[in-house]
């Protein structure tokens, strides 16, 4: 479901992260935290990805910029309610 999509952004150098699935988390509010978590990887040079959630939730996975401090500074466009993910 589209009303579903998420995004999360990853800093420059991650390439391994766990982040809570949205939907999930809405679905079941009570869950288990594990049960409610994607793993995804990102291997260093590419800066957009997707993982899936236990339940099959599709997220997507955009890198933030080279520099520590370049996530606003490249002209990203980043969505609405785009959010860090827990790095792994
Ligand atoms: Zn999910």
């Amino acid at each position: 479901m589209s009303a579903y999509e998420q995004t999360v952004v990853l800093l420059a150098r991650a390439t391994a992260f766990t982040v809570v699935c949205q939907a999930c988390a809405e679905l079941e509010p009570h869950g288990e935290y594990v049960g409610l978590t994607a793993q995804g990887t990102l291997r260093l040079g590419h800066d957009l990805g997707w993982t899936t959630c236990p339940r099959g939730h599709r997220i997507r996975v955009i890198r933030a910029g080279e520099k520590d401090d370049g996530l606003f500074e490249h002209g990203h466009d980043y969505p609405a309610g785009a959010r860090s993910a827990n790095f792994a």
